[in-house]
């Protein structure tokens, strides 16, 4: 890629699964990704960038916990000094906890919304003031909240039902600026975070809910990422304040 890329990607959670697939996927066609890596989680941002480098693009790893607003600023700062630009946002960090209302303490409960909903507004809140029209927002909901509840995981569908509400206000408020904000809300995937059997799903639960599935699998990261491309791209320049949902049939299948 040549030193000004054509255009510019904010991701947050870009070291695993749906947010590395879109740095890829974004490399391919000549979009520079500046992403955020939790410092604390074990994924190696270094895989990341040498991926998007093997794809003839660039990556910039910033370490970044989007619990804090610092943090966050300096995600941004990081953008607009190496490139001069961001055209498009995609908060998609998240993370998944198991716990039953009995158990929700305050801590559960803030440490979930920190990062699922109140993380998304602190990326948009710190980029949208450099963003000039033709700029897009997507946030990453879920089926859990999105769509449907999930016992014994309250909070996050509390966060991923918020970011829709939050999403549709942004469209709404900054639309009249060309900056479009959208939801991508995705069925089962197969990443670090529905892999996880203590808080999520295992190999072998994703495995059988793939039977239920109308596609008869689950998804890949980058199919994903292909949409969320779509929607931070000029071909979906009259879509704002949508949720898409993305899940094989999923939600639409009656159970008979
Ligand atoms: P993942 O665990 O691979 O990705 C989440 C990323 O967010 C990780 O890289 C993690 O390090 C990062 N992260 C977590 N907390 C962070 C923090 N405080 N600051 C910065 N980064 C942080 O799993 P994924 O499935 O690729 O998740 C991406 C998004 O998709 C999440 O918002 C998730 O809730 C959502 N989602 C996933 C599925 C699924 O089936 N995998 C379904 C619906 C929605």
């Amino acid at each position: 890629m040549s030193a000004a890329p054509e255009r510019v990607a904010i991701i947050t959670g870009g070291a695993s699964g749906i947010g590395q697939a879109l740095a890829v996927g974004y490399a391919e066609e000549g979009v520079a990704s500046v992403f955020a890596y939790h410092p604390r989680d074990p994924h190696d941002p270094g895989e990341t960038v040498s991926a998007v480098e093997a794809a003839g693009g660039v990556a910039v790893a910033v370490a970044a916990d989007v619990s804090s607003s610092e943090a966050v600023d300096e995600l941004i700062a990081v953008a607009l000094s190496r490139f001069g630009r961001i055209d498009a946002v995609v908060a998609n960090a998240g993370i998944l906890r198991r716990a039953a209302i009995e158990d929700m303490d305050d801590a559960s409960w803030n440490e979930v919304i920190g990062v699922d909903l109140t993380g998304v507004m602190r990326v948009f809140r710190a980029a949208v003031p450099h963003m000039v029209s033709g700029g897009a927002l997507v946030a990453v909901s879920s089926m859990s909240g999105g769509v449907y509840g999930w016992n014994d995981h309250a909070h996050y569908a509390a966060a991923k039902a918020g970011v829709i509400g939050l999403v549709r206000s942004l469209a709404v408020e900054l639309g009249p600026r060309g900056i479009r904000a959208n939801t991508v809300v995705p069925g089962l995937t197969r990443t670090p975070q529905s892999l996880d059997k203590v808080n999520a799903l295992g190999e072998e639960r994703l495995n059988e809910l793939a039977q239920g599935v109308p596609l008869r699998r689950v998804a890949e990261p980058s199919e994903i990422a292909d949409l969320i491309r779509y929607l931070t791209g000029p071909s979906s320049s009259y879509v704002n304040g949508a949720e898409i949902r993305i899940d094989g049939g999923l939600t639409v299948r009656q159970v008979d």
